[in-house]
């Protein structure tokens, strides 16, 4: 399998899963991303990771893709949207296959539904050891077949790479995780094989996302090199925004979806402001837009530490609705 280069030009991409909206966390991620993109003449490009999870609702993509316009972004290129053809990841399948890198395994319910979708902090990946893995011999893939999913042989050893963010890692994805799962019985690749598989062939060369994926980035660099792909990207692993219990934002810190702030009459620029004080593009709370947050931002100058989302951030937000 070659990577793709379309271009030399440094590529980055937002990759949201439209199973969940879009809250103020990811959010700030995103616009990070498309910050970094836009203020250094990268090319960003769009992709919607609709295998990432079991459930996609109807309309799900389509308002997915309006919430990042409305806060400002924009892209490069028509979206890929991962559903639509899995002819990319069938080929990754055939060659780790018969390269005896993976091999066929029954999975629960529940690894099956880890498997599919990204992980994030507090969703715990079960560790499967090599112990417990059949003598690797060469195998047909067959994609149409539902009894069986696919687990990658997980060298042992530990995965080194500088983050822009995070610094120097270090991490032994046979000592984590163990063989994880490629492939489904949903006859779907799991999101580690498709992101890598996505990431190759379009030429991303930047990767920004939130820090939960700091560890899937050592099991990414183990397939990059499985399948032989000698672009291996750069990683910026960001800080996370956390509730005031000091979990990662989700449903029960209340309802911080950007949707629901645009409903209630909130405008982005209010929304980007306050995105701006935890990225240190601004001292206080201030509206501003997505273009000057990208002229604004700088990576050297990201708050290190996660973030913690305050009752006062949320009335804050409130304030700026135009009466
Ligand atoms: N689709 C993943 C998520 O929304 C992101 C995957 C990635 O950036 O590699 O969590």
């Amino acid at each position: 399998m070659q990577s793709a280069r379309p271009t030399t030009r440094p590529t980055t991409r937002l990759a949201p899963s439209p199973t969940g909206a879009l809250h103020l966390g990811n959010a700030r991620s995103f616009l990070i991303c498309w910050a970094m993109a836009r203020a250094s003449g990268w090319r960003i490009i769009l992709r919607i990771e609709d295998l990432d999870g079991p459930r996609i609702k109807p309309g799900a993509i389509e308002s997915c893709i309006n919430t990042l316009s409305w806060l400002g972004m924009d892209w490069d290129d028509a979206p890929l949207i991962q559903s639509t053809d899995l002819t990319p990841y069938i080929d990754a399948m055939h060659l780790l296959a018969s390269r005896a890198l993976t091999y066929p395994s029954e999975l629960s319910r529940t690894q099956i539904e880890l498997a599919a979708s990204a992980p994030q902090e507090g969703a715990h990946d079960q560790h499967f050891p090599s112990s417990l893995r059949p003598p690797l011999i060469p195998h047909e893939f067959d994609p149409a077949n539902t009894s069986v999913g696919w687990r990658f042989a997980t060298s042992s050893g530990p995965v080194t790479f500088t983050d822009l963010c995070a610094g120097h890692q270090s991490i032994d994805p046979a000592q984590t995780i163990g063989d994880f799962v490629i492939w489904t019985k949903r006859a779907q690749p799991a999101y580690q094989l498709a992101v890598v598989v996505d990431d190759a062939r379009q030429g991303i060369t930047h990767i920004i996302r939130g820090n939960d994926l700091l560890d899937s980035a050592a099991r990414q660099l183990l397939l990059y090199r499985a399948l032989h792909l000698t672009s291996e990207p750069t990683y910026c692993h960001l800080p996370l925004v956390r509730g005031s219990d000091g979990k990662r934002l989700a449903k029960r810190h209340g309802d911080t979806r950007i949707d629901t702030y645009r409903a209630l009459g909130v405008p982005a620029e209010a929304i980007i402001g306050l995105i701006a004080l935890w990225s240190g593009v601004l001292p206080h709370r201030q509206s501003l837009s997505a273009a000057e947050f990208s002229s604004g931002f700088n990576i050297s100058t990201l708050p290190p530490s996660d973030i913690t989302f305050t009752a006062e951030d949320h009335a804050w937000l409130l304030s700026n609705i135009r009466k």
